[in-house]
This record gives structure tokens, C-alpha cells and sequence, in this order.
């Protein structure tokens, strides 16, 4: 029998004006995986994330989330369904402290599991002090938001994604502006959330993904321009062309 996929994106068009940002692409994940996404700057990352996440609409074709379509229910409800997603920016509260944003975001979750959505789910919801070993911040637990540098704040947001239970996240470039070894660290943190959790995380970074990659989907000009491992995508003429040619370009500002 067929694994389950907990996304399936069948001729998915976006299109802004008529400028195509997505052009029938199609694209699908298991359960549990780690999907790395790559392509040059315009290639259409950000808008393919805003699609699943229903903050954009498909012009033509179909995304659906664990089996349903999503253009059928709102950005709200689609999060009420399992999908997280972390933006480039921390967004934890910087007066409350570390544990009190994990209980925020561990009780924001509890005010809404009865609600239909969620009765779907199949990731356990974690406690806020398994959360924080998790995170590997339980020694600054007491400390505000505010205090954290930015690589400990970014662990928290995902740790308050992650107290939500979602069944897939989405991360939008997690390790900009972070410090080597940050980096290294949140590799570590998304490979251990793998596996119980599905998760496409979008990347500039090589070295980092390098470090997590399992299965890397290259998008090119709104379509996937191919898939595999790490070495097969490394040595694919197509995207040294597009894409790795640019890296220096690319890595400038980080
Ligand atoms: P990436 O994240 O890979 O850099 P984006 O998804 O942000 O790419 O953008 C893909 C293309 O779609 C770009 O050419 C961008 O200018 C265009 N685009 C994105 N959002 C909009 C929008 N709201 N209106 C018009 N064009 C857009
Ligand atoms: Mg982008």
C-alpha cells in the first residue's frame, strides 16, 4: 500500500497579473518527511509556502493538505488543521519569558483541539518541559523573550510552533542571520523533529542544507526543475545553472 501523503500539489498555477509565480507545478511528501526546497531568488519558494498555507489561492490546480483541498477552507482553519509556519522573523513575546511563551502557545492549542479539525491530527502533543529540553533552553526558561539572542529566539518560536502539535511545518529560510553554530544546532533540532512531524524548510543557506538534507526539490521559474538527494541535485548540469552559479551572489549578505 501507498504511504500517505500529507501533501499533494497537483498542475498548481499562481499567477499575479498574469505573471505566472507558480506554473503547473507538481509536487507531493510523505508523512514525516524532511523536505529541503532550493532555487534563486524569484524561483517561487515564498509564494509555493503562501499556497499551502492559503494566504494565496491557486489561479488553477489543486493543493491538498492530509487528503483535503485546502482552497476550500481558510488560512485559519488550515492551521487549525496541523500546518505551522515560521517566518523569517521571530515572533515570541519579548516581555513574557521563555516558559511563559511556551505555555501561551501550549494553551492556544488547547483552547482549539476539540474544535473538527484537529480530531484528524497525528502528532502528540509534547509538554512545555519536554519542549524546552527540546529546545535545549531550559536553563533560561525564566529569562524574557526579549533577552534571548537571536538563534535562542528563533528556538523558541519553533518550540512554540511545535507546542501546537502541527503536522507539517513550514519553515521560510530558519538559519538567516545565525551564527555558525546556531546553524548547526537548529539542523540538529529540525532532523530531531522529523520523523513525527513533516517539514519543508526553504533554504539559501548550502552548508546548512548540506547539513539536513534528505530529499531537495529545486524550484526554477515557478515549476520543480528536479528532485533527489543532495549528491544527485550537487551534479545535475540543470542546476548548477540555475541556481548553484548564483550562490555567491546568493550568500553575500549572510
Ligand atoms: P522566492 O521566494 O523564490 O524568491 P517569490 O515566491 O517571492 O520567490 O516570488 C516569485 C515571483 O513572483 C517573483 O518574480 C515575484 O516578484 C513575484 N511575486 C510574488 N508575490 C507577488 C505579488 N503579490 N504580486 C506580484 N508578483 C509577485
Ligand atoms: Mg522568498
Amino acid at each position: 500500500m501507498k504511504a500517505m501523503n500529507i501533501l499533494e500539489i497537483e498542475h498548481l498555477t499562481v499567477s499575479f497579473d498574469g505573471f505566472k509565480a507558480l506554473n503547473d507545478l507538481n509536487f507531493s511528501m510523505e508523512i514525516g518527511e524532511l523536505r529541503t526546497i532550493i532555487g534563486p531568488n524569484g524561483a517561487g519558494k515564498t509564494t509555493f509556502l503562501d499556497t499551502i498555507t492559503g494566504k494565496v489561492k491557486p489561479t488553477i490546480g489543486q493543493v491538498r493538505f492530509k487528503s483535503k483541498d485546502i482552497r476550500l477552507y481558510s488560512e485559519f482553519e488550515i492551521a487549525r488543521m496541523g500546518l505551522g509556519r515560521k517566518f523569517q522573523t521571530p515572533r515570541v513575546y519579548v516581555n513574557l519569558t521563555v516558559r511563559e511563551n511556551l505555555e501561551l502557545a501550549s494553551n492556544r492549542h488547547k483552547d482549539l483541539c476539540n474544535t473538527l479539525f484537529r480530531s484528524v491530527s497525528v502528532v502528540e502533543k509534547r509538554s512545555v518541559d519536554e519542549l524546552l529540553a527540546f529546545i535545549n533552553l531550559k536553563n533560561k526558561q525564566h529569562l524574557k523573550g526579549g533577552l534571548l539572542s537571536h538563534g535562542e529566539k528563533q528556538w523558541l518560536e519553533i518550540g512554540m510552533l511545535i507546542a501546537q502539535s502541527p503536522d507539517l511545518l513550514l519553515l521560510d529560510e530558519p538559519v538567516a542571520g545565525l551564527t555558525d553554530e546556531e546553524t548547526e544546532k537548529t539542523g540538529n533540532l529540525l532532523k530531531s523533529l522529523a520523523g513525527e512531524h513533516s517539514i519543508i524548510v526553504i533554504e539559501h543557506d548550502m552548508e546548512f542544507v548540506r547539513q539536513i538534507a534528505q530529499k531537495v526539490t529545486v524550484l526554477h521559474q515557478g515549476s520543480v526543475l528536479c528532485e533527489g538527494d543532495m549528491t544527485a541535485i550537487q551534479s545535475d548540469p540543470r542546476v548548477i545553472e540555475v541556481y548553484l552559479g548564483a550562490q555567491e551572489e546568493v550568500n553575500v549578505d549572510h
